[in-house]
């Protein structure tokens, strides 16, 4: 989405988050490109885009830690963060990119890191969500926005996880 941070990380040539985020404002859908965007290039709108994207910062862009193979464009996934963890969001052209080297080994290290301190990793292409934890990746399928992922657990340890509906607030 062309934005920069404070760190000294810029976004460059990369685009992928205008193709991956959904982007509610322009009832754009996860994973289709934005009508706005050039990619490789930039925002046709920049000056006038969307709060939503103004906004965003890919983890990538923030994280000094993450170094230039993590960059979007190049690992073709771009990491986010929720209020229950990571989240791999895959390009859809490219969806075992993350198992490549160097990023599985290390998203397999958050998992276990994760487990010991209640925060998921999961990796998304399109709508299909793939729980990873220390044992084992759990396929969730296709998950909604109605729907969210409730793990079953033992101790801190995932043995169990599936996708429940969540059932809408109660008007007044
Ligand atoms: S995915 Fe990250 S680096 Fe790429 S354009 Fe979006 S914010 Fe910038
Ligand atoms: S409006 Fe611009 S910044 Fe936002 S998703 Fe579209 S191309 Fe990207």
């Amino acid at each position: 989405m062309t934005s920069s941070s404070d760190t000294s990380k810029r976004c460059g040539d990369c685009t992928l988050c205008c193709k991956v985020m959904e982007i509610e404002q322009l009832a754009k859908p996860a994973h289709a490109w934005c009508p706005h965007c050039r990619p490789r290039q930039g925002c046709t709108i920049y000056q006038d885009r969307p709060a939503e994207c103004r906004d965003f910062s890919c983890l990538w862009l923030v994280n000094d830690l993450l170094d230039e193979a993590w960059q979007p464009s190049r690992a073709k996934f771009v990491l986010t963060t929720s209020e229950d963890g990571i989240e791999v969001r895959c390009d859809p052209g490219f969806p075992d990119a993350w198992r490549r080297v160097p990023y599985y080994a290390e998203i397999r290290e958050w998992a276990v890191s994760g487990e010991q301190h209640d925060v998921t990793v999961i990796v998304i292409t399109g709508r299909r969500v793939v729980l990873i934890t220390p044992e084992r990746e759990f396929d969730l399928g296709e998950v909604g926005p109605d729907e969210r992922i409730v793990r079953e657990l033992e101790g801190t340890r995932v043995v169990d996880a599936r996708v429940v509906r969540v059932d809408p607030p109660v008007e007044p």
